[in-house]
């Protein structure tokens, strides 16, 4: 059954039961992770995923609460033996930083490590990051401090569809990449440069006709912002979940 796993919820400040926000996507073919900021071994073996079966990173951009992990990881995968090849997926900003972070650790020099395919997406709205027999993922630039996607995955069996926003501004973009998606996950930090209240979300939600709005990166722990669910409820009529650590989105059936 295809499914998206809420890895982490938090925005860039983290707390107990709320690690920074990192997805999982799971099809027959594929194991992908969206995002790396705290060290995902953990929360997939929390979530009952083999790390070691991951066939995909998506890297949205490179701020630290999404990336910071990423040579933790891929030296933990290597530690374990594996041997199947790692597709990793930015735009060129990205991944130049990824290598460059990884050099600083000297990564060539582990021996008889497994393949790592670098794959740049073109900076365009709905380039096409994959394309398989099970789905399609496309990205487009959104608005924020740096170089950044937002994501639209289109599940040919079961014709269910979900976008997820990253990290920006209210923008045209993430509209277009959720329009008449099943599962919007949209961030809401609060309403600063570069991010989107919950109301803010709500209201890309309508205008994007989601059938359902899932809030995520949002302030958690001693900075919780309130009842997001209250704010975005003016904006959207639509289904409007708090996404938390661990829960799983069944992408087989749309919602209700
Ligand atoms: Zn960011």
């Amino acid at each position: 059954m295809p499914e998206l796993i809420i890895l982490g919820s938090s925005n860039a400040v983290p707390s107990a039961g709320h690690a920074n926000t990192h997805l999982a996507l799971i099809t027959p073919e594929r194991r992908l992770l969206i995002d790396c900021g705290p060290n995902p071994l953990i929360s997939l073996e929390q979530a009952g995923v083999d790390v070691n079966t991951l066939t995909d990173i998506i890297v949205t951009h490179f701020h630290p609460d999404h990336v910071a992990s990423l040579p933790l990881l891929l030296m933990d995968m290597w530690l374990m033996g594996r041997r199947l090849a790692l597709n990793i997926h930015g735009l060129d900003y990205t991944i130049d930083r990824l290598i460059a972070m990884l050099e600083l650790y000297d990564w060539s020099e582990w021996s008889n490590f497994y393949p790592v395919h670098f794959l740049r997406v073109p900076m365009m709205d709905r380039a096409v990051v994959l394309d398989d027999d099970q789905m399609c993922i496309y990205a487009s630039p959104v608005k924020h401090f740096l170089p950044n996607i937002c994501l639209r995955v289109e599940l040919k069996t079961s014709g269910t569809s979900l976008a997820y926003s990253g990290d920006t501004e209210p923008c045209p973009a993430v509209v277009d990449i959720a329009r008449n998606v099943d599962f919007l996950l949209h961030e809401a930090t609060g309403a600063t440069t570069g991010h989107s209240s919950a109301a803010q979300a709500g209201e890309i939600a309508r205008q994007a006709g989601a059938r359902a709005l899932y809030l995520i990166h949002y302030p958690t722990g001693r900075f919780a912002g309130g009842d997001i669910l209250a704010q975005a409820r003016p904006q959207f009529a639509g289904q409007i979940v708090k996404a938390v650590d661990l829960m799983k989105i069944d992408l087989s059936t749309t919602p209700y």
